[in-house]
């Protein structure tokens, strides 16, 4: 742990810490009342099942939802699956056609690609050169046999919040279903699923300050109500939909973390907007010849993606072994590939290799920036300066 308390932690795309306040509400659920939320001849599979529905109503109700059009899963992996794979099953063979953006999630883009192999079509939009669908382009594709088209709301990579509410006309219009993955945008976003159209919608704790393994996937039970073949089968959970027995800790988890999300969300976009500038502003200062990828203004407040001229993301987190963040994305290094959202964005190879992903979070401060700031600074000053020596 102390080598871990000296690494200043800027990668709150990738997961973030629980809230002590949203710990302490789940305590309960570990030792005391611990019973499986599907018993229900006893007392102790009723209390479970009471908090799971106080929760349910609650996420539900943050959402714009009704209660039972949230179904708890994994995380947001399981919920993008669950949406993809179960509708398009659902729905076999009559439609089949889904439409998706070139800078998905890979819990999006994976799933799609093993229901292409099975026979579905799948079309993927570009993006411009800040990583934003065209509305047009979604409407342009769309043909008499599409079931589904599934657009990010803000990226996990450069942060870019995409036109749902303009595309969720659109599909709401020609009689198609509109999937969101809005796991990054949930705690700075308002999202309203009935404002914005959408008719599936998957989301995480742990991206939100509450606990890993507890997610949700909003399935809209009117106008249309969605039909979803599950993945999981078993014991006819979340009425069919998900099989297996309930995270009650998680769940209770998740509802505390996005009610804190929802509470903190107008003082926290301005705080986490303001250091993100700041940030950007002192790169340009202090290192220079830096570039910045995505949206400057349509964004999450707390993404800060760059790339330092000249400078490998790799040697930079190499050597600033203080700092945590992340080169490309965090969810593809399994892989080793280059950044496929940084691609889509147009940007050379080159251009992908140098590029850094900051997350800051609810405990990162100006301090913090600055101690950021100047470590890079020094790095990619020596950095540059070897090139030159080399050269
Ligand atoms: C983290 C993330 C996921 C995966 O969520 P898990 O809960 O970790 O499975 C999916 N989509 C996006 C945009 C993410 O940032």
């Amino acid at each position: 742990m102390s080598a871990q308390s000296r690494t200043l932690y800027l990668d709150y795309h990738a997961t973030t810490p629980v809230d002590s306040r949203v710990l302490e509400e789940m305590l309960p659920y570990f030792m005391q009342a611990w019973g499986n939320a599907a018993s229900k001849d006893h007392r102790y599979g009723a209390a479970a099942k009471t908090i799971v529905e106080e929760s349910r109503e609650e996420i539900a109700g943050l959402i714009g939802a009704r209660t039972a059009e949230i179904v708890f899963t994994s995380g947001a992996t399981e919920s993008n699956n669950l949406a993809l794979v179960g509708v398009a099953r659902a729905n076999a063979p009559e439609r089949g056609h889904i439409i998706t953006s070139a800078i998905e999630h890979p819990a999006v883009l994976d799933p799609l690609i093993e229901l292409g192999a099975e026979g579905l079509e799948v079309t993927v939009l570009p993006v411009d050169s800040v990583g934003r669908v065209a509305p047009e382009d979604v409407a342009n594709a769309i043909r008499p046999d599409t079931l589904l088209v599934s657009v990010m709301a803000a990226n996990n990579e450069v942060g870019t919040l995409e036109p749902l509410d303009e595309i969720g006309d659109i599909t709401r219009s020609a009689g198609v279903l509109l999937h969101t993955d809005a796991t990054q945008a949930l705690g700075y976003v308002d999202i309203d699923v009935r404002e914005l159209g959408v008719d599936l919608l998957s989301g995480s704790a742990h991206k939100l300050y509450g606990p890993k393994g507890a997610g949700f996937l909003f399935v809209s039970g009117r106008d249309p109500r969605v039909k979803l073949s599950p993945l999981l089968r078993g014991g006819d959970h979340e009425a069919g939909r998900r099989s297996g027995t309930l995270n009650v800790p998680g769940i209770v988890g998740l509802a505390a973390a996005m009610r804190w999300a929802a509470t903190l969300r107008d003082s926290e976009c301005s705080r986490l907007r303001e250091l993100t500038e700041y940030m950007f502003s002192q790169f340009e200062s202090e290192v220079g010849d830096v570039r910045r990828n995505g949206d400057a203004g349509d964004r999450l407040p707390n993404n800060l993606n760059v790339g330092f001229r000249g400078v490998r993301a790799k040697s930079l987190v190499v050597s600033l072994p203080d700092l945590a963040f992340s080169t490309g994305s965090a969810c593809s290094t399994a892989k080793a590939e280059p950044s496929h959202v940084l691609k889509a964005l147009g940007l050379s190879d080159e251009e992908v290799r140098e590029s850094v992903r900051f997350g800051l979070g609810r405990s990162t401060t100006r301090d913090d920036v600055d101690y950021a700031v100047n470590r890079i600074a020094q790095v990619v000053a020596r950095i540059r300066s070897a090139k030159r020596g080399v050269a």
